[in-house]
């Protein structure tokens, strides 16, 4: 019972972090400053270490991030 109850509690704890990285659908560019939709082509083509996720426009907007103006998230 108890193996049980850990396997359930994992899952959970597996599936809430799943779904906080499916949430960031902001990215910026920390060296330009600005933020994309994560779909946005620059957004793709940014370096990996350059990366900042976002959770929303606002928290983007917050942390002195300017809209990219071809994805106008
Ligand atoms: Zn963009």
């Amino acid at each position: 019972m108890k193996k049980f109850l850990a396997a359930i509690v994992a899952l959970v704890v597996l599936t809430a972090s799943v779904t906080a990285v499916l949430a960031s659908s902001y990215v910026g560019n920390s060296t330009s400053r600005k933020f994309h939709y994560a779909d946005c082509a620059s957004a793709r083509k940014m370096n990996q270490k350059n990366r900042v996720y976002f959770n929303s426009r606002d928290e983007a907007v917050k942390a002195g991030y300017v809209a990219c103006k071809k994805c106008k998230p």
